[in-house]
């Protein structure tokens, strides 16, 4: 996988300036590119554009709280690792922000030790997830096959058909993700790369392309499924 050696990409949500710019600091030195967001809002933004490996979200923030923050990012799909930080160590604000969605919880003031230990263990576990299934340079389905190393397919009408490099990318991973919906995030992270968000139609027009190439009816697919709002399906 090409994004392995990448950094992981975090984004730190917290209002408070000094302790904003502390989190940042420390976790750039440990090799993590961070972006930072002062309010739920712009927080809520900058996840609707751009992929993260993880947040780190505060709970006590103006105009949206982080419960709120946390709520809105899971009801659209995203399954973003978040970390809660709170200054209140109130056991019913831990449970309610795990509740809605956090993966793990942090009360204020933390030890800076733990919480980087805290963030390593959420994104290794979460690249884990994302492992693939590994796929070799040709693969056959339905008397389609593609090969990945030549940028090559056959498809319905077995006329050899090129693909494009980002084609033979969204393929190779649909098909390791065989059976499952490979989300948007995921698409934006590893075809195109961190911080370049092509719109959602781009998407579609290379699902487009990909049902003209291996479908016996486009308008009726039985291997390339798009799942409005979660992501993409591929089954062979
Ligand atoms: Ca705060």
């Amino acid at each position: 996988m090409a994004n392995k050696d990448k950094k992981a990409s975090l984004l730190v949500v917290e209002d408070e300036e000094s302790l904003r710019e502390a989190l940042k600091l420390n976790l750039e030195l440990e090799g993590y590119e961070v972006t930072t967001a002062e309010t739920g809002p712009m927080a809520l933004k900058m996840v609707r554009n751009e992929y993260f490996d993880l947040i780190v979200l505060d709970i006590m923030l103006p105009e949206m709280d982080g419960i709120t923050v946390c709520e809105t990012i899971r009801m659209q799909h995203n399954d973003v690792p978040i970390l809660f930080l709170s200054a209140r160590n109130n056991s019913a604000d831990r449970v309610l922000g795990l509740k809605k969605g956090g993966d793990d919880y942090l009360t204020k003031p933390f030890n800076l030790e733990e919480l980087l230990l805290r963030v390593d263990k959420l994104v290794v576990k979460n690249k884990k997830i994302k492992e693939p299934q590994s796929v070799s340079d040709v693969y056959k389905f339905d008397g389609c096959s593609i090969d990945f190393a030549a940028h090559e397919c056959i498809g319905k009408d077995k006329q050899v058909q090129e693909l494009s490099k980002k084609e033979a990318a969204l393929l190779k991973l649909l098909v390791e993700h065989e059976g499952n919906v490979v989300s948007r995030e995921q698409i934006l992270q590893i075809v195109w790369g961190y911080n370049v968000y092509p719109t959602t139609r781009t998407i579609d027009n290379f699902i487009l392309n990909f049902r003209k190439y291996f479908e016996e009816d486009s308008r009726n697919p039985k291997h390339f499924h798009s799942i409005r709002g979660i992501g993409y399906k591929f089954t062979a």
